[in-house]
């Protein structure tokens, strides 16, 4: 049930100079600073990718990265014990979840989760093999995964590549 955290976490009575931001106005200002310092980076790294790359190629262009910030919409925000949980859709095809906690009179992001691949968090999840269940992946355990299908496909790739090489010669074209 989605409880307003305007009216839970305010802060201080009426009139208070002091107020923290709601995590809505957490999330807003994080969302759209970090699309401000993407932005900057993006000038610095477009005089070097000029330099060296054809207008075509995409390879480190960044194609479509302040497009992916600027897309990302928080969908629904819900309290937890040390703060809210925040979860958000548009910046890829999978939602993230940001789980926010109480720092002093602001609110810091603790972890950040990624919907489950496999699943997506619909029917049947609860015999999902990649999250357990839930639906939701840590963002170090998205890594994780990546890492580990990269060296999978690494290792399939060079077995084909073994492979194939025999199966020609066994042809014997
Ligand atoms: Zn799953």
């Amino acid at each position: 049930m989605r409880v307003p955290l305007t009216a839970r976490f305010a802060g201080g009575t009426l009139g208070s100079m002091n107020s923290k931001p709601t995590v809505e106005q957490f999330m807003q200002d994080c969302f759209r600073e970090r699309t401000e310092a993407l932005t900057r980076r993006l000038e610095i790294h477009r005089v070097y990718w000029r330099r060296f790359y054809r207008d075509g190629c995409l390879y480190d262009s960044r194609r479509g990265v302040i497009e992916a910030s600027e897309g990302e919409k928080m969908v629904s925000v819900t309290p937890t014990d040390v703060g809210a949980c925040v979860v958000s859709t548009g910046k890829s095809i999978y939602r993230s979840r940001y789980q926010i906690s109480l720092a002093g009179e602001n609110w810091l992001i603790q972890e950040v989760d990624m919907e489950c691949g496999r699943c997506r968090g619909l029917e049947n999840s609860a015999q999902c093999a990649g999250c357990g269940g839930s639906g939701w992946l840590s963002w170090q355990d998205s890594l994780r995964g990546l890492r580990s299908n990269c060296r999978k496909i690494s290792a399939e790739m060079m077995t084909k590549e073994e492979l194939g090489d025999r199966s020609y010669r066994d042809t014997g074209v």
